[in-house]
């Protein structure tokens, strides 16, 4: 690791972060630590951003206060995390993630743990059962003096994976040089202990310390490497990116949560197409979808798969549009044709569509459940579009608003939108939809859908009541 490389400090005359630019929430929080005689520092990706003119995605910051003093001075503070206590500042709309400095004892073990524990607040919120057990247990052991005497601090914490460390220390055990730059709310500097300050002008995303040993530690930092890369348009340092040829074998010790985590912040991010251009490049594509990259490589009718570079990059428009892609959107997307392919020969050996699509959804789950795991609900929801694509073919059929009422409804017609962009049709079914659905919202009643095929185009212009044929006191009707 760098430990011997010189802190330097960028005063505020000669960088360009001001504080209207950070979040005023961020801002009250680093003050108030600050009043508080605590050190106060913006850290990561918040700090990146802003120093290259982007608006950051979220504001996280360091400091000397423990877990316990942060929840002292914040009421609207919650700490997460079993072992590596982050403490959380709910605000209104912001949730600004404040965390002690950290040095790091055991750095391999640590890496897996802290950042896997770093994911969204639903997988770090929700312990289960073993865990608030074992909280318990710990709380009863504290209480009583009957723990083993060093191995946690008051907060609880692991002391043998997590120690509080200096400013420096928290610096040198982060990932890349861009995301280890500190800006001090004392006096609006910079303070840059790797070299960070250099390789962003540079444009560069270079390991703090020997990449071989920190892709070792942490491999799930080799995709970190490709999506900072892509997302700021930088390139990979040498030896960074022969650490990552070299090692890319070894990206499944990650977990497949946090693999899954990892890759759809990867392929979100509004440069998906380039991201899974360079991920199959480096190398770290195939070990984290074998099946799929073996398929990707066999030409289909001497054509090669083209359909999910288009469908990712399709994606990568919606989401510069600022129109949200969910992550079965996406799966959907990138795996659709794959998808289709299995449904196809499920249907051959004479499944109905519906049961023929569950099985290939589920089959895809098993072969990716080894390297990158999907969460259930996400699966339900690939399930459901392509199930519903189907159901779109009649407009509206029996109960049209049951479709619109689906969850997967809004996702199914984007899913229908690309369909539509790939192959356009002569008449769009998800126009169609489109404003069946705008007008069931609005409450009115649509008329019955043309006749003939599919394609049924215009929308019903006005409410029409079908009136129900009297009958006759004899019964028959009229
Ligand atoms: P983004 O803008 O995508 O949020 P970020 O740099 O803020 O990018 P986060 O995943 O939010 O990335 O992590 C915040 C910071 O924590 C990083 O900037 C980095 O300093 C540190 N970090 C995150 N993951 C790792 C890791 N696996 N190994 C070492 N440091 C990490
Ligand atoms: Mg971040």
């Amino acid at each position: 690791m760098n430990t011997n490389m010189e802190k330097v400090i960028i005063p505020r005359a000669e960088h360009s972060i001001s504080r209207s630019l950070l979040s005023p929430n961020g801002v009250k929080v680093l003050y108030k630590l600050r009043e508080h005689g605590f050190i106060a520092y913006l850290v990561g990706g918040g700090v990146r951003d802003l120093l290259l003119g982007r608006e950051p995605k979220d504001f996280d910051v360091v400091t000397d206060a423990t877990p316990n003093q942060l929840k002292k001075l914040f009421r609207n503070c919650r700490l997460i995390g079993r072992r590596f206590r982050l403490a959380h500042i709910h605000f209104h709309d912001e949730i600004i993630e404040v965390a002690t400095f950290r040095s790091t004892v055991d750095a391999a073990e640590a890496a897996q743990e802290e950042f896997a524990e770093a994911l969204p607040e639903e997988t770090v919120e929700a312990p289960t059962e073993a865990e608030q057990l074992e909280d318990e247990r710990d709380r009863r052991r504290r209480r009583h003096h009957h723990g083993p005497p060093i191995l946690k601090s008051e907060d609880g914490m692991v002391l043998r994976d997590n120690v509080f460390g200096t400013p420096e220390e928290d610096a040198v055990r982060r990932d890349f040089t861009v995301n280890a730059l500190f800006y001090n709310i004392a006096d609006f500097s910079i303070i840059d202990h790797v070299g960070g300050m250099e390789d962003l002008r540079n444009g560069l995303i270079r390991t703090i310390g020997d990449p071989m040993v920190r892709f070792t530690e942490d491999p799930v930092r080799m995709i970190r490497a490709i999506r900072f890369a892509s997302m700021l348009g930088f390139n990979i340092e040498p030896r960074t990116e022969a650490a990552i040829e070299a090692l890319c074998g070894t990206i499944n010790k990650a977990t497949p949560p946090r693999l899954y985590e990892e890759v759809l912040k990867l392929l979100l991010m509004g440069a998906g197409e380039r991201t899974y251009q360079m991920m199959r490049h480096s190398g770290l594509f195939e070990p984290l979808f074998p099946h799929f990259d073996a398929w990707l490589s066999r030409e289909s009718d001497c054509y090669p798969h083209v359909r999910v570079g288009k469908a990712l990059e399709w994606a990568d428009e919606q989401i510069g549009q600022g129109i949200a892609v969910t992550p079965p959107l996406l799966i959907t997307l990138m795996f659709g044709e794959y998808l289709e392919e299995k449904v196809a020969l499920l249907r051959d050996e004479g499944l109905p569509p519906q049961q023929a699509t569950d099985a290939a959804v589920a089959a895809f789950a098993g072969e990716l459940a080894p390297t990158v795991s999907v969460p259930n609900r996400v699966l339900v929801a690939v399930r459901d579009i392509l199930n519903m694509q189907q159901r779109f073919q009649k407009t509206p059929g029996r109960n049209g608003r049951g479709v619109v009422a689906r969850l997967a409804f809004r996702d199914a017609l984007q899913y229908l939108r690309f369909m539509e962009q790939l192959t356009p049709p002569k008449r769009s079914l998800a126009d169609w939809w489109e404003r069946f659905a705008a007008q069931q919202s609005e409450g009115v009643e649509s008329a019955p859908p043309p006749k003939g095929e599919a394609g049924a185009a215009e929308a019903p212009k006005k409410k029409r009541r079908r009136r129900r044929r009297r009958r006759k006191p004899g019964g028959a009707p009229e």
